[in-house]
C-alpha cells in the first residue's frame, strides 16, 4: 500500500513526525513471570530510528541527529519499503571477528564527514541495522497500538537485506534466550510488555533491560597521564550524577542542594587501544580545568576536565565504597547527553 492511495483508515491519517524520542528501557533481572512478557536480543551498537516517507529517507540517533549520510548502506531500506511510509527504531551495530557486535569496532564508523574515508570504512567495517519496531506506517501512527500489533506489521514488511535485519521476538522465553546470548557473547536481552504502547522518550516497566556483562555509560571528567611518559591517558576518571540524592536533599529542605552532583566512580584504566588514548588525552586536554568536576574524587595528580564526554564502560560491580570493579573502556557515545548519566538501578518485577 503506497503513501496515497485509500487504505480504509483515511481518518487516522497523519503527517509523518519529523522526530522521534525513542522509548528507553529499565535495568532488571529476568522478570519473574516470563509469559507476561515477548523477549528480543539486546544489540550493542546506537540506537537509530529511521523515517522514509516512500520517496525520502532519515537517520536519526536517539538525541535527534541526522546521521543518514554515515550510514549510505541503509540508503535500501527506503527501496524494500517499496514506497510505504514508515518510521522504524532499530539499532545500528558493526560486527566484529568473533561474529558478535563490538560498540568498539562501530566507533571507527562515528562522525566520519570525508567522502573518501567513510566510503573505505563502509567497505572495511560493515553495518547491520538491527529493526525491533515500527511507530508509523502508511500514513498512520502506530505508537498507540500494543508492542504485538506494532511486532505483527514490523513482521508482515519483511525487511531483511544486506544490511538491515528484523530480528525475531520471543514470547515467554526469557531464560532461554539470555542464555542464548550469552553463548553469542551478546550484551544480554530485552523484555517488553505485548500490551504496551510506544511511550516516546519514556522509561517505563514496559521494556526491561535484562544485561549479561554489566556496562553502562559514565561521564569522563578528567585523567591521569601515562605513568611511561608516553602521550596519551594512563586512565580516565569517570562518575555519574546524583539526581537521587539531589531530590532527597531538597525533599529535607536543604537549600544549598544546588545543581545535581557528579559522583566519582572511580579509574579505568584499561580497553584502550593506543589509538584511543592518544584521542582521548586531546579531547579531554581540550576540556582541562583546574578544579575536579567530581564531588568526591581522592585522585592526585590527575588532569581535570569539563565533564562533557560520555564514555561506554563494562565493568564487574561496584566495591563497598562506591567504586567501579575492574571496569573497562568500550567507547565514547555522542548520543547520550552527559547531563542525563545517572547510575543505573535495577527495578523488581
Ligand atoms: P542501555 O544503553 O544499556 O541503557 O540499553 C538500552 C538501549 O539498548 C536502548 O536505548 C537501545 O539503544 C538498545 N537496544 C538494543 N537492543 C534493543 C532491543 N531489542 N530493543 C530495544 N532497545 C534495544
Amino acid at each position: 500500500m503506497g503513501l496515497v492511495e485509500g487504505n480504509g483508515m483515511a481518518a487516522s491519517r497523519r503527517p509523518m513526525p519529523v522526530h522521534i524520542l525513542p522509548m528507553l528501557a529499565m535495568l532488571s533481572d529476568l522478570p519473574r513471570d516470563e509469559s507476561a512478557y515477548a523477549f528480543e536480543y539486546k544489540w550493542d551498537g546506537i540506537r537509530a530510528v529511521y523515517f522514509s516517507d516512500g520517496y525520502t529517507r532519515k537517520v536519526e540517533t536517539r538525541n535527534l541527529k541526522d546521521v543518514t549520510s554515515s550510514y549510505p548502506e541503509l540508503d535500501g531500506v527506503a527501496l524494500a519499503l517499496e514506497g510505504r511510509s514508515a518510521v522504524l527504531d532499530g539499532e545500528i551495530v558493526a560486527i566484529g571477528e568473533d561474529g558478535s557486535p563490538s560498540f568498539g569496532l562501530l566507533q571507527h564508523r562515528l562522525g566520519l564527514t570525508n567522502p573518501q574515508e567513510l566510503a573505505r570504512r563502509t567497505t572495511e567495517i560493515p553495518i547491520t541495522y538491527m529493526i525491533f519496531d515500527v511507530m508509523y506506517l502508511d500514513g498512520r501512527s502506530t505508537e498507540s497500538l500494543p508492542y504485538s500489533e506494532r511486532r505483527e506489521l514490523l513482521e508482515s514488511l519483511s525487511l531483511e537485506g544486506p544490511a538491515w535485519r528484523t530480528p525475531p521476538s520471543y514470547h515467554g522465553e526469557g531464560k532461554a534466550l539470555l542464555a542464548a546470548a550469552r553463548e553469542n557473547r551478546l550484551e544480554g536481552v530485552m523484555a517488553k510488555r505485548p500490551s504496551g504502547i510506544y511511550r516516546q522518550g519514556e522509561r517505563t516497566r514496559d521494556w526491561l533491560k535484562v544485561k549479561i556483562v554489566h556496562g553502562q555509560e559514565f561521564v569522563v571528567g578528567g585523567y591521569k597521564p601515562l605513568s611511561t611518559g608516553a602521550s596519551g591517558v594512563g586512565s580516565i576518571l569517570v562518575g555519574y550524577y546524583d539526581r537521587k540524592g539531589r531530590a532527597d536533599r531538597v525533599a529535607k529542605g536543604d537549600s544549598t542542594a544546588g545543581g545535581p552532583k557528579l559522583v566519582y566512580a572511580g579509574k579505568v584504566g584499561s580497553g584502550f587501544t593506543e589509538r584511543d588514548r592518544t584521542r582521548l588525552k586531546s579531547l579531554l586536554d581540550e576540556r582541562r580545568r583546574q578544579t575536579s568536576p567530581f564531588e568526591d574524587d581522592d585522585e592526585e595528580h590527575a588532569v581535570f576536565a569539563e565533564p562533557e564526554l560520555v564514555a561506554e564502560i563494562e565493568y564487574r560491580g561496584w566495591t563497598g565504597s562506591g567504586r567501579l570493579r575492574q571496569p573497562a573502556f568500550k567507547g565514547l557515545r555522542y548520543d547520550k547527553p552527559a547531563a542525563e548519566v545517572t547510575k543505573e538501578q535495577k527495578v523488581t518485577t
